[in-house]
């Protein structure tokens, strides 16, 4: 028996009680992150190349589309959505589908949130708040402008923090992401934690992944999260704490602030058994490991029919593909990631 809770656009109705999401492994598939362009205002080194070519239009699912995508994962169990990139709030009238899907909160979706490179955050903040959004991740890696424009090669520093003010007046509680850097950002990590705890924000900090060709070398980037843990031990206090966000971090208190840090660490620590999350690109792939690349396309169901019980089936048919674990490993012969993509076509 399906429950009727609404249509989007001239698609079948919803069904509430669709089959939930359990992979192969006993996992219950619950967040779902959605990179909704692969198109950004920054060209990070470690993400992108200078040069990058992007997706054509065509190929873009219009927001109608993510929009049924997104109601069909909530009918399946998914209760949290992130909206990530690329940079989100670069694509034109995002904010459309950020309202559409804050109408969902409370109602199958208990959390919405965005990960932004905080570029256009001034200009969203608020709306963002209004639609339903209470926390946000801003990335950055640094605290020096001139480092910033570097790292991001077309950045503007000033603009972030402009969009950080914002986002704090708004009410957005926010965490800020910083990638560890190998002899950029390691000497600053002191002074990030103090400016983001200072400021009543969360840090995570994130080892690189290896996806994504880029120019740069990426084993010269590479920085083990246990040696800056090390390090910044000669200066805070650490406790461990079973703090949890849904996410793979593993956090601490850190004494001398009073605030939360964060380690990610996909290389070094194997953050896959709980994992409980699917990525879906703005072309309507399916990434069921960000690790992998094994992808359902989803777009094909999409298109291809207005039955949403076909729509369902194809994501059933992708979650029973759900691998046990990642794959990252970077081929030092040949300086290459074990991943092709790049980390802004999924979202990270
Ligand atoms: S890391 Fe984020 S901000 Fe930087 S280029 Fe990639 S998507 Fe853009």
């Amino acid at each position: 028996m399906n429950t009727r809770v609404g249509t989007i656009g001239n698609a079948a109705p919803l069904v509430a009680d669709a089959a939930p999401m359990i992979d192969p492994f006993g996992r219950a598939v619950t967040y779902l992150r959605v990179s909704v362009t692969d198109r950004c205002d920054f060209r990070c080194t470690y993400c992108m190349a200078e040069n990058m070519t992007f997706l054509p239009k065509k190929d873009l699912l219009t927001l109608e589309e993510l929009d049924r995508l997104c109601s069909a994962f909530i009918a399946k169990g998914v209760r949290k959505i992130r909206l990530t990139g690329g940079e989100p709030l670069v694509r034109k009238n995002i904010m459309h589908l950020v309202r559409q899907l804050g109408r969902r909160i409370g109602s199958g979706l208990d959390e919405l949130t965005v990960t932004t490179n905080g570029s256009q955050l001034a200009r969203h903040a608020e709306e963002l708040y209004d639609c339903g959004v209470r926390r946000i991740n801003v990335s950055l890696d640094t605290l020096d402008p001139e480092k910033f424009r570097r790292i991001t090669r077309w950045g503007d520093f000033a603009k972030v923090i402009d969009g950080i003010d914002a986002a704090q007046k708004a009410g957005l509680k926010i965490k800020l992401n910083a990638v560890a850097l190998k002899d950029f950002n390691e000497v600053e990590m002191p002074d990030m934690l103090r400016f983001a705890h200072g400021r009543g924000m969360d840090l995570t900090v994130i080892e690189t992944m290896p996806m994504g060709e880029i120019e740069e070398d990426r084993t010269d980037q590479y920085l083990p999260l246990s040696k800056l843990r090390t390090d910044l031990e000669r200066q805070f206090t650490f406790t461990d704490i079973d703090y949890q966000t849904g996410g793979p971090a593993r956090y601490v208190k850190v004494a001398e602030t009073g605030g939360r840090l964060g380690f990610i660490t996909p290389l070094t620590h194997n953050f896959c058994e709980s994992c409980n999350r699917v990525r879906l690109t703005c072309t309507g792939t399916l990434y069921m490991c960000l690790g992998q690349n094994d992808a359902a396309d989803l777009r094909a169901a999409l298109r291809g029919t207005e039955d949403n019980g076909l729509l369902h089936a194809a994501i059933d048919e992708a979650i029973t593909r759900k691998p046990k674990g990642h794959d990252f490993i970077i081929d030092r012969t040949h300086k290459r990631p074990a991943v092709a993509r790049h980390m802004s076509v999924t979202g990270g």
